[in-house]
């Protein structure tokens, strides 16, 4: 009797493996706290190094560093960073996310690039001790559904986006991430801080970060050096930190989301939420 019990449970553990093991990933989530910000620093640019990596080590802010080869990254070491300076990064305790290795846009036309494009990253961070990336961004803030279960293949568990398709691309606006809702492969930015983007708005920006939403932030340069639109000054930046350690925000890096979401589990519709989130906005 023991035995046949025994065989039975057997049995009935390994077909329930799966939704016992989703269940336990489920339970051992932290519900997502207020005033949570998740911090991204995109195209490989050399003041993340100078100017971003002092302050944020000053303030124990997590962060992830996305990065490209693309634009001059080869020959102008004046505007971005070496290789020895990102995996100083990685050190740090900073997350290195994949960024493309030529800053490709990833549409219908382009997908089946994209393998290699993140490959051409991961040989380059093996090559500096720096772990594959598991995090992605999506160049140029474009987005295709269809490239979703190439980054999954790939190893990729969360994937930030812009603004768009809620608003325009090229904008400075965004959604705060809402766990469960956006697909973790389509993690919307916040905001995307422009020249003209002021403090007033940054604050604005950061009373998204409660009930359940967490506030998802894309910097360039800080400053900037090719890309003058979005140039963030350094004193701007030093107040932004400033704000955040002052109101006692959490900071986190991309990756530090799966204490509070599953990456496994996805939307059915990955459009769904951003669909909603347009016609409230009465597109
Ligand atoms: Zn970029």
């Amino acid at each position: 009797m023991k035995l046949i019990w025994q065989v039975l449970s057997l049995v009935f553990l390994s077909a329930s493996l799966d939704a016992e093991e989703k269940k336990n990933a489920v339970s051992a989530l932290e519900p997502m706290p207020d005033k949570l910000v998740v911090l991204t620093f995109d195209d490989s640019v050399k003041s993340h190094f100078t100017v971003a990596r002092p302050i944020l080590k000053q303030y124990g802010f997590g962060a992830t560093f996305f990065i490209t080869e693309g634009f001059t990254f080869t020959t102008n070491k004046n505007d971005y960073m070496t290789w020895d300076e990102i995996a100083e990064l990685n050190r740090d305790g900073f997350e290195i996310g994949n960024h493309t290795r030529d800053h490709k846009g990833v549409n219908l036309n382009t997908i089946d690039l994209l393998e290699e494009q993140l490959t051409g990253i991961d040989i380059r961070c093996l090559e500096y001790g720096i772990p594959p990336p598991i995090s992605f961004a999506w160049p140029g803030n474009g987005i295709e559904v269809e490239a979703l279960k190439v980054l999954r293949n790939h190893g990729i568990r969360w994937a930030r986006r812009g603004g768009f398709p809620e608003y325009p691309r090229g904008g400075e606006r965004g959604f705060p991430y809402e766990q469960g809702l956006d697909h973790p492969l389509l993690i919307p930015s916040a905001a995307i801080p422009r020249p003209e983007y002021t403090f007033e708005e940054f604050v604005e920006t950061l009373k998204g970060a409660r009930d359940g939403k967490a506030v998802v932030l894309q910097f360039h340069g800080v400053p900037e050096g090719e890309h003058p639109w979005v140039h963030v000054p350094r004193e701007t930046f030093e107040r932004f930190m400033a704000y955040l350690h002052e109101h006692d925000f959490q900071v986190i890096a991309v990756r530090d989301l799966a204490r509070y979401a599953d990456w496994r589990i996805e939307p059915k519709d990955p459009m769904a939420v951003v669909e909603a989130r347009k016609a409230k906005l009465g597109q």
